[in-house]
């Protein structure tokens, strides 16, 4: 067995047991491997160990990935900030977004996605620790900017996604996952029809799960550390 199928095996493994630990299925939460800064073999190698969900944060390096493998079944999920000049680019190679937190990108995504694929999932990004330098728009503006996603007949808003600081503090942890799920609560007793909280990651994701999330984003615990520069 490979490192990277030992690897997700072990992850598999910690989510079956955040699942179990709080009385949740295991098959509620998709496991999103954030193939980031790796190249496409290592992506292969995790999808011959059965991976299916790949996550890329940078959009030149994900539409190379996505050209070479095109004949995989892979999902495709963009999580990283998203430019203007590449909505295009991800609108017509990704399935899913999960960093929209501007009305602006959104409009372009949903302008530039093709008509012969379904309508691009989404997801609002949502700074829930409101660090100054980190994206995704302040709590409580994921409102105005879902009822404008809403109107956007090319996308498909499916929830929110959050990065918050990086903590040991479980309890803190805890909180700001807490956070998020309240907003996406608040969204749909507002009308909104949402099925996915997108947090936790190699550190946090136990956290995550016991407070709902549905896509966690792995990446140092599968693929192992990445270098500094994209780090
Ligand atoms: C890199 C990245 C991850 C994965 O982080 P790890 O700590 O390596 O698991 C998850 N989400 C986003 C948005 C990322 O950019």
């Amino acid at each position: 067995m490979t490192t990277i199928a030992r690897n997700l095996q072990a992850v598999r493994s910690r989510i079956d047991r955040a699942a179990a630990a709080c009385g949740r299925s295991a098959s509620e939460i998709a496991l999103l491997a954030v193939s980031k800064s790796f190249p496409a073999s290592h992506i292969q190698e995790a999808h011959a160990a059965g991976q299916r969900l790949f996550g890329e944060s940078y959009a030149q390096e994900a539409v190379k990935k996505i050209t070479a493998l095109r004949d995989a079944d892979i999902e495709w999920h963009f999580i990283g900030p998203v430019q203007s000049n590449k909505t295009a680019a991800l609108a017509a190679h990704c399935q899913w977004v999960h960093s929209v937190e501007r009305t602006k990108i959104a409009e372009r995504l949903s302008a530039a996605r093709p008509e012969t694929l379904p309508p691009l999932n989404v997801c609002i990004q949502v700074n829930v620790s409101a660090e100054a330098t980190k994206s995704g728009v302040a709590a409580g503006q994921e409102l105005a900017l879902a009822a404008r996603i809403r109107d956007l007949p090319r996308l498909n808003l499916r929830g929110l996604m959050t990065i918050p600081e990086p903590t040991t503090d479980a309890a803190l942890q805890r909180k700001r996952f807490a956070a998020l799920r309240a907003l996406k609560e608040r969204l749909m007793r507002d009308g909104h029809d949402l099925d996915t909280l997108s947090m936790g990651m190699s550190d946090d994701f136990e956290a995550a799960i016991a407070e709902g999330a549905t896509i966690v984003r792995v990446g140092t615990a599968i693929f192992g550390a990445r270098e500094t520069l994209r780090a």
